[in-house]
């Protein structure tokens, strides 16, 4: 199975409507602060990090974004997360992106969201929606599943994961 580290653009897409998944409880610190996933109820700890507590002291993106997550702030044109080593889980976990599929050497389709494949394949849609998109494509056997089955198809598919993810290590901060 084919992975390849997720090229993040920082455009900040993602987290400007993540707000109302991210509820601030109380500031617990200087520069940290108790706050809630609101899907999940389980609580983490935001933590402000040092290269970041300049940016983070400059007016939130909500004063032009309302439903953009209270951490993001906007660095020149790219969109920073501020406290990107205390993140909660389902940023960990996002990809705007998640796969793409190769024929020969051209990309012919890409995974966006959980399991909606854009593709102007008709052949290859045709196996997504009756063999693949029904798998758990969270879970690493049912993307090494999909890979089988694209891959006895003629496809090559190929997934976006963090760095951490490869290589077993936390990024570099
Ligand atoms: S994950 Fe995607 S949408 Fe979010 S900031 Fe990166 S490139 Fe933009
Ligand atoms: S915590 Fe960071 S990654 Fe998650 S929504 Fe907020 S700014 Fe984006």
């Amino acid at each position: 199975m084919r992975e390849e580290p997720f090229s993040c653009t920082l455009c900040g897409r993602c987290c400007m409507g993540s707000g109302r998944y991210i509820a601030v409880l109380k500031q617990t610190g200087p520069r940290e602060y108790r706050c809630r996933e609101t899907i999940t109820r389980r609580e983490f700890t935001a933590r402000v990090e040092d290269r970041h507590l300049s940016l983070f002291a400059r007016p939130s993106v909500q004063w032009t974004h309302p439903a953009a997550c209270p951490f993001l702030r906007q660095d020149g044109v790219t969109y920073l997360c501020t406290i990107r080593a205390s993140r909660p889980p389902f940023c960990r976990e996002y990809r705007c992106v998640r796969m793409r599929v190769e024929k020969g050497a051209a990309a012919v389709g890409e995974l966006r969201g959980k399991t909606g494949l854009k593709t102007k394949d008709a052949a290859l849609l045709a196996l997504w929606e009756g063999r693949i998109a029904h798998l758990d494509l969270q879970d690493r056997e049912g993307r090494a599943e999909a890979a089988r089955i694209l891959e006895g198809a003629g496809y090559d598919p190929v997934w976006y994961v963090e760095a951490e993810d490869l290589t077993g290590t936390a990024p570099p901060s």
